[in-house]
């Protein structure tokens, strides 16, 4: 079933073997063939950005009618036990294919992107979405997709769209405003150096953000899995914490950006009307470029805003500092 889906195999072992450019070619050839596609990447050319100067920092938002299907997306478990999920090889459009990346992995493009070139890199089998067991391949990701893309994942609870079928997404590096604002030397706190493992917090940001940095793959993994051990504690669950990741490679480092949440979607979500704003926050968003389908939110939408949902759906400061202390 998936040999007919297999556009490529990425080989780790050969250094001709790019996966930028795999997946370059990749997305070059499904804008020739996939309809879906080609009107998603089309939509592109007339989506709207609009910069909101907040306390401390700024955000884009970008109007993005195509992404109504994700932001309005039903998550809730029987939502998702009712349709048949779009990330399993059996269900992907005929058109479609994707990269073989390290056996367990296919790199696809994702028809209702946000970028210009927008990836998502789904796990062969239908597993459910979360991080611990795939670690390691986030990492690896970074590293093989740098230096021009950036790899991201979204909690199953956190902005995730299909929170049954583990899946990555990836995006052109440096699109996101908080990967400029983790290189921002006046944001920068350094908390603790942890197993060789940087560790900071950015200041005046309006949220919690925590950025972890090392030239070692297994002691970056590591304490990312520590780390994220700390958050649940506080937050009472079994479960890994609410969260959403980011991670490039640049100068022989992994940098991992890290947002704890408490919840997903803001109470104006909820909201009945006129006074409903249809914002749910993921990677991208809490990231700094907030995605609004509806030309009114995109609109309206103004600092205060934004620095409310911010707050709203970030885990408290003392928690995130309490889960930092207990590292070592
Ligand atoms: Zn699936």
């Amino acid at each position: 079933m998936i040999e007919a889906k297999i556009f490529a195999v990425f080989d780790p072992k050969s250094p001709k073997s790019s996966l930028p450019e795999l997946a370059v070619r990749l997305l070059d050839g499904q804008k020739q063939t996939w309809p879906q596609l080609i009107a998603g990447y089309s939509s592109l050319d007339s989506i709207r950005l609009r910069e909101v100067r907040c306390e401390g920092y700024s955000v884009w938002l970008q109007f993005n009618p195509g992404r109504i299907v994700s932001t309005g997306a039903k998550v809730d478990a029987q939502s998702i036990r009712e349709r048949r999920c779009f990330l399993c090889v059996q269900n992907l459009p005929a058109p479609q294919n994707g990269i073989l990346y390290r056996d367990d992995f296919l790199v696809l493009c994702n028809p209702a992107p946000i970028f210009r070139e927008h990836f998502t890199i789904s796990h062969v089998d239908h597993v459910p979405q979360s991080f611990r067991g795939s670690a390691v391949r986030f990492l690896e990701l970074a590293r093989d997709l740098s230096p021009r893309h950036t790899v991201f994942y979204n909690g199953p609870k956190c902005g995730a769209s299909a929170p049954d079928h583990m899946h990555f997404q990836a995006s052109p590096t440096g699109t996101i405003p908080v990967e400029e604002a983790a290189r921002e030397k006046s944001r920068r706190l350094h908390r603790k150096q942890v197993r060789g493992v940087e560790i900071l917090t950015l200041a005046n940001f309006g949220r919690e953000v925590i950025v972890l940095e090392s030239q070692q793959i297994e002691s970056i993994e590591q304490v990312l899995l520590d780390l994220l051990g700390a958050l649940s504690v506080p937050t009472g669950t079994k479960e890994e914490p609410m969260m959403n990741l980011l991670c490039s490679f640049g100068d022989s480092a992994w940098r991992v950006i890290l947002f704890p949440r408490s919840k997903h979607r803001p109470d104006a979500y909820f909201r009945e009307g006129d006074d409903r704003i249809l914002i749910s926050p993921a990677a991208v968003d809490i990231g700094g470029l907030i995605i609004t389908p509806l030309e009114k939110d995109f609109n309206a939408v103004d600092a205060r805003t934004v620095e409310g949902i911010f707050h709203e759906v970030s885990l408290p400061q003392a928690t995130v500092e309490a889960a930092v202390e207990k590292l070592s």
